[in-house]
């Protein structure tokens, strides 16, 4: 695991890249995906989500549901224009990865979508794993698990097991409860969780929490737990006014237990 300094008074880093990312961007070197390849399938300058995490990196008009008046999805047809061009100027990349300015399952053809990465993947780099980092909101709707089921790798949501801190951290929509969305996870194969644990005004680190987020996933079974703390700036909430990055020992400690609660699954802490 990289070293990463410990949690003191100074910002956060922030990237361009996070707060307005083109369509295609990158590729950029990720921790856990190797080189890989950015698709922002979410309409251009709207950081459009269902949830409205407290750290969200991501620029943009915020906004749960697109509007009319809002710029339009990107079509398929750009995207593979811009897919091709991409993997044709460098295809040594290890990733494609869909994730951008908010939820990529919103995309009205993300099916489509995946489906045709796939395609453009195996011809340009065929070595390269199709990722979806997803918030998991939808994953309970057919169309959005069938298409998940589409990627090599689909990553959800899950940043804490308790209702308070979910809301808390995520801002998750009305009706939305952490026991129904860890049964959707469990009902699934292969798919991988992503847990962002942070201290300050919310705290999903706890003992109690981290004990909580363990049964989740002793129950859900994922494919691998990704646990990683926030290494850049939010886009809106000030970090140090209201959350703290895990120190790299903190985050390995809360590895180590949830490896105790919930044995035999890949605890990934990046
Ligand atoms: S799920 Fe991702 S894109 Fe959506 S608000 Fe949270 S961090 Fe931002």
């Amino acid at each position: 695991m990289n070293a990463r300094a410990e949690p003191d008074l100074v910002s956060l880093p922030a990237r361009e890249i996070d707060r307005a990312p083109p369509l295609i961007y990158g590729p950029v070197q990720s921790r856990r995906f190797g080189r890989s390849l950015g698709v922002n399938l979410l309409p251009r300058g709207l950081r459009l989500c269902t949830y409205d995490c407290r750290y969200c990196q991501c620029g943009g008009e915020r906004a749960r549901h697109r509007r009319r008046m809002d710029p339009p999805f990107p079509s398929l047809a750009l995207l593979e224009r811009e897919l091709v061009e991409a993997l044709g100027t460098d295809p040594a990349i290890d990733d494609i990865c869909f994730a951008g300015a908010g939820e990529p399952t919103l995309h009205p053809r993300f099916r489509e979508a995946v489906l045709l990465a796939r395609t453009l993947r195996d011809y340009w780099a065929p070595h390269a794993t199709i990722s979806v980092l997803s918030n998991g909101v939808a994953a309970g709707k057919a169309t959005v698990r069938g298409a998940l089921a589409l990627a090599d790798r689909a990553v959800l949501k899950l940043d804490a097991a308790r209702d308070d801190l979910l809301h808390a951290l995520n801002a998750t929509p009305r009706g939305l409860s952490v026991r129904r969305l860890i049964e959707v996870y469990a009902s699934m194969i292969g798919i991988e969780t992503q847990t962002l644990l942070v201290r300050g005004a919310v705290d999903n680190a706890t003992p109690d929490a981290i004990d909580a987020l363990g049964e989740a996933l002793r129950f859900i079974h994922p494919r691998r737990a990704h646990l990683g703390t926030i290494t850049r700036a939010p886009a809106v909430t000030p970090v140090y006014s209201s959350m703290l990055p895990l120190s790299d020992a903190d985050l390995d400690a809360a590895a180590t237990r949830l490896r105790t609660i919930a044995p035999g699954i890949d605890i990934f802490a990046y």
